[in-house]
């Protein structure tokens, strides 16, 4: 009997035939440790895996001082030879990355500007965002932290950490801590269950999400042990982030599968990306994926005017034509919520197409995904 499973395929080695990780056992390639440390970050790195062109060679050698270039084995195994590629067009730097375009910010979502200690971004009453590391398997080139992530010389340290877990300590309006960065995935296993252990410790802590794009970019980093240390520490919230079906391959099924087994709850942030995402279809086959994958797709996101993203962007209009396209074609659960993110730190808003197109005295019309109009009276 085939599984669900059986419907995702291993991801390839590269797109050449002579790709050199073709060679590499399985061991190895499975390793997360090994995936870290053989992380693509050079043009001549790139050009044994992938043929560059021209454009962005030179982009490359431009950009990749203002915001660092690493991408995985695994996820560079990913790249088609294709300049429309989706995994291409995440990793590897574009020229438009260097434009200055008056709108864009450093900090879009004014997250330094909530910052009550460093490392803290306290926003909303019981939630806080929790910055631990700047480090990630792969920096994705649309990243909205890129004034953070990538930058070894700002990276939290010991005491950064303990100034943060003082201040969740001694705010009881806290119940919700989102550990993010970079992404907390980098840390071993024992420096994380010792994070959790601490937080899990604070009586007014009830959730503890982990925000992570390791299940995307190196889901070898979902290890037994690690779900098992996990495990020990629920109610815990996965937030992931995958962009494109061509994303959900056999080895992200088994880290989710892990994850999910171990209790923990995942749902994706997908950013909404021109030329990657930005297309009904294409978000419809990546959230019926994602849900076979037993991960919910929570959001939508707006992508944010971080400095260098322009090429990124899309109308606002797309996202809720993205949302009309969801609902009612296909389960409601593969319909997430498309949000903005109030730049400057004005926090979200959700929004969904005009259903409804008139009401008077209590009768409401509306029209439903097919065009079909109906009314709803008020009781
Ligand atoms: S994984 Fe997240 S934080 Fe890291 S570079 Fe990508 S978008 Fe930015």
């Amino acid at each position: 009997m085939s599984s669900v499973r059986d419907r995702f395929t291993a991801a390839p080695r590269g797109a050449f035939a002579d790709v050199p990780f073709a060679a590499v056992p399985d061991a190895q390639w499975n390793d997360w440790r090994w995936q870290q440390r053989e992380r693509l970050r050079t043009i001549d790195a790139f050009e044994r895996v992938v043929k560059l062109s021209a454009a962005e060679r030179h982009a490359f050698s431009a950009c990749s001082d203002r915001f660092l270039v690493a991408v995985t084995p695994y996820y560079a195994g990913l790249i088609a030879d294709d300049p429309a590629c989706p995994i291409r067009l995440q990793s590897l730097p574009h020229a438009a990355e260097l434009d200055d375009n008056a709108d864009e910010l450093d900090d879009p979502l004014g997250e330094e500007r909530y910052m009550p200690v460093p490392g803290i971004t306290h926003r909303y009453p019981d939630r806080v965002l929790f910055y631990t590391t700047h480090n990630c398997p792969v920096y994705c080139r649309h990243c909205t932290r890129k004034r953070k992530v990538s930058a070894a010389e700002t990276m939290p340290d010991f005491q950064q950490l303990e100034l943060g877990l003082k201040y969740i300590e001694a705010n009881s309006a806290i119940r919700d801590v989102i550990v993010s960065g970079g992404d907390p995935l980098t840390f071993s296993d024992e420096r994380l269950d010792e994070l959790l252990s601490r937080l899990r410790a604070i009586p007014h802590v009830e959730i503890i999400r982990l925000g992570t794009r390791n299940l995307v970019t190196l889901p070898q980093r979902v290890t037994p042990d690690f779900a098992a240390m996990l495990k020990a520490h629920q109610p815990i919230y996965v937030q992931t982030h995958f962009n494109h079906p061509k994303e959900c391959t056999q080895e992200a099924f088994d880290a989710c599968a892990r994850l999910a087994d171990a209790g923990a709850v995942i749902s994706n942030q997908m950013v909404l990306l021109k030329g990657i995402n930005d297309d009904v279809e294409i978000v419809r086959a990546l959230n019926q994926k994602l849900l076979m994958m037993r991960v919910r797709p929570y959001y939508i996101l707006q992508a944010d005017p971080a400095r260098g993203t322009r090429h990124f962007r899309t109308p606002v209009e797309t996202g809720i034509e993205i949302i009309r396209g969801l609902r009612g074609h296909s389960s409601g659960l593969a319909v997430p919520h498309f949000v903005v993110d109030g730049p400057g730190g004005f926090g979200k808003v959700a929004l969904v197409p005009h259903y409804l197109e008139s009401s008077d005295e209590g009768r409401h019309t509306f029209k439903n995904y097919r065009g079909e109009t109906f009314e709803y009276v008020d009781p």
